[in-house]
């Protein structure tokens, strides 16, 4: 008989729902249907499915929305226009398109109003500098955080790994997270906004290991970060010490060693590769194998919320 698990898998499904709930009842109070545009400007099949993923999804919660397949070429001046139609609610672009710096720079150009991804480098500068809301001192406008890591902070506070005793801002206080992963994309911010919120973090990618603390003196506002001497830690020396194990290492051959997870730990993958084996079962308290529906629903929360941000900017107009 094989062993059974002393902990739970938890699917994101079952963590997406109540934020679906969420945006169902937000969009029916809307007094029209919001629209995302998606960009598609590359052959990739996943890009294709991703897509036709996020339109099933936004017609499902009552979103319109329109997929443009457009050549590489066109794609500059198809966001320009996007970016002027007062119907377009939210835009987003498949990357990779060039696979270069191009590609940032075209990430760049869709307005900040319509980003719903969250990319745009002020909503970045906000994330990394701590800055919640756009319109210091009225706060009304919330900054807008891309949807990967704003996603596994919902999964957090869903999972209990967030303390809702301690003060908004610190409610990782005293955890530790390892988080194999420092894309700009999701690993870094994720990394920087757990840090903010109170965890250390120690952040590992192919070359190095960093620590991400905000330290315990709260009128510091932002996290610090140091490179860890890897003559000393390690993945397997760290491991073992963390309440939180995050991955996302884009390759079907990597794998996390499972002896170094204490039994009990919160184990979340959001690679598309299986970075864990079936035997983390038997270690982890609670284990989250995928999260992107967590993240779709992530990605039309953000729209709502430049929705609702352009009406505060209308109403002090
Ligand atoms: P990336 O290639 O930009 O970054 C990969 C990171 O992993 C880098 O920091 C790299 O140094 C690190 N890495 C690679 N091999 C490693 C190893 N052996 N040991 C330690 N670190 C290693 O990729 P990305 O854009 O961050 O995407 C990563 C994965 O996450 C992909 O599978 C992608 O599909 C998935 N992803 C999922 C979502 C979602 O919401 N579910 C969103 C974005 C990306």
């Amino acid at each position: 008989m094989s062993a059974k698990p002393a902990g739970r898998t938890i699917l994101a499904s079952t963590i997406a729902k109540p934020f679906t709930e969420e945006i169902v009842a937000n969009v029916s109070k809307l007094s029209f249907k919001p629209k995302l545009v998606g960009f598609l400007a590359n052959d990739d099949p996943a890009a294709a499915m991703y897509a036709s993923w996020t339109g099933k999804t936004c017609e499902s919660l009552g979103f319109q929305y329109d997929l443009i397949t457009v050549d590489k070429n066109e794609l500059e001046a198809s966001l320009i226009k996007a970016n002027k139609e007062d119907e377009v609610s939210g835009i987003m672009v498949y990357f990779p398109v060039f696979g270069d710096r191009q590609d940032q720079y075209l990430q760049q150009l869709i307005s900040p109003e319509k980003d719903v991804e969250g990319l745009n480098f002020m909503y970045y500068h906000n994330l990394y500098h701590n800055v919640r809301f756009l319109d210091p001192p009225n706060n009304e406008q919330k900054s807008i955080l891309p949807c990967t890591p704003l996603a596994m902070v919902k999964i957090l506070e869903y999972l209990g790994v967030y303390n809702s005793l301690l003060h908004y801002g610190n409610r990782l206080y005293g955890k530790k997270v390892l988080i194999v992963n420092r894309s700009e994309i999701v690993g870094r911010p994720l990394a920087a906004l757990l840090a903010n919120d109170g965890a250390t973090v120690y952040s590992v990618d192919i070359n190095d290991i960093q620590q991400f603390t905000r330290g315990d003196d709260l009128s510091e506002q932002r996290h610090k970060v140091i490179d860890l001497d890897t003559g000393v830690h390690s993945v397997e020396s760290l491991a073992p010490t963390c309440d939180v194990i995050i991955t996302g290492v884009p390759s079907d051959n990597y794998k996390f060693p499972t002896e170094h997870v204490t039994n009990g730990t919160v184990v979340i993958n959001f690679a598309s590769a299986k970075n864990f084996n079936e035997d983390i079962k038997l270690k982890a308290g609670l284990y989250v194998p995928s999260i992107g529906k967590v993240t779709i629903s992530m990605l039309l929360r953000n729209l709502i919320r430049l929705i609702e941000n352009r009406e505060v900017r209308d109403r002090s107009e």
